[in-house]
């Protein structure tokens, strides 16, 4: 499927509230856009979240095993492939790298650009505000920012099969 087909599809899911609705609590791999060099790699989306399969752990603690590394990597290189444009690329010296990557829920994943508060005795984002008197973002209305993609599990149809065979894949 063409780039152009993945955005259109998924900017019609995201944009709709039912859909947001349904869908804040999956897992995804965030791909975060540094604007090395001063550009966006993948125009105008900066901030890129691919849906995992549900029963993907997230998070640092007990997510860091090998179904989480090969689904996390693999929808890395599915995205590669989409776009042509090289996840580990460094395009600029003094920037460092060009994307850097993490998973969460999609919830989790956009909370801290969406100001919303660290509660540190759940480890996890609210949806209360990060300082008061600035409102926190809704997740409906972040994903409807024209540099934000959410690109659901039925629109990229990753095959994410796994079992001893399937090669792991590391980036570096
Ligand atoms: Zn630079």
């Amino acid at each position: 499927m063409s780039l152009n087909r993945i955005v259109q599809q998924s900017l019609d899911i995201q944009h709709n509230l039912q859909e947001v609705g349904r869908r804040a609590d999956v897992p995804v791999v965030f791909i975060w856009d540094s604007h090395t060099g001063g550009t966006v790699k993948v125009p105008p989306f900066d901030r890129v979240y691919i849906e995992l399969p549900a029963d993907t752990p997230v998070g640092w603690v007990d997510g860091m095993d090998e179904l989480w590394s090969h689904r996390h990597n693999l929808a890395i290189k599915w995205w590669e492939q989409v776009t042509a444009v090289d996840m580990n690329g460094s395009s600029c010296r003094c920037c460092g790298p060009d994307f850097s990557f993490s998973s969460n829920t999609l919830r989790q994943a956009t909370a801290t650009h969406r100001r919303c508060a660290y509660s540190n005795e759940t480890h996890m984002y609210t949806e209360d505000p990060e300082i008061e008197g600035l409102p926190s973002i809704p997740l409906d209305q972040w994903l409807k920012r024209p540099h934000v993609l959410f690109i659901p599990l039925d629109v990229s149809k990753i095959d994410f099969t796994y079992n001893s065979k399937t090669p792991v894949y590391h980036t570096p």
